[in-house]
């Protein structure tokens, strides 16, 4: 399990506001929305991110994507966006594999 603050929520240790959990993973409202539903999907295995990922991963992988969508379902979104951040530079703040599943409003495409 990583110390990163996700892997503290994963362990019970701070709170968290769960949409979705399941053997593999969990999915819980970003504390700094960015869109009237903004929900993280973490895997409870340590994935540092998806350069961290390798062909054992790719299971896992799928799994999170299809939980995404559930989320997007679950929060009635017809639409929506995924976005993964992997490094720093890439805006990547915790160190801790997690989608983004951010809708609700029209999003503008580049993203910044
Ligand atoms: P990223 O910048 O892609 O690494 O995304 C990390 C996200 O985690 C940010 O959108 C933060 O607002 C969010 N975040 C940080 N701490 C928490 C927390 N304790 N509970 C929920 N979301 C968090």
């Amino acid at each position: 399990m990583t110390t990163t603050i996700f892997g503290r929520i994963l362990r019970g240790e701070i709170p968290c506001d769960q949409v979705y959990d399941d053997d593999l993973c969990l999915a819980f409202r970003d504390v700094q929305p960015q869109a009237p539903v903004h929900v993280l999907v973490i895997p409870r295995h340590p994935l540092v991110n998806l350069a961290d990922a390798g062909e054992a991963d790719q299971a896992l992988l799928g799994h999170l994507l299809l939980v995404a969508a559930k989320v997007a379902r679950l929060e009635g979104l017809d639409a929506w966006r995924t976005v993964i951040n992997s490094g720093a530079e890439a805006g990547q703040s915790v160190f801790h594999l997690h989608l983004h599943v951010i809708g609700g409003r029209p999003l503008a495409w580049p993203p910044g």
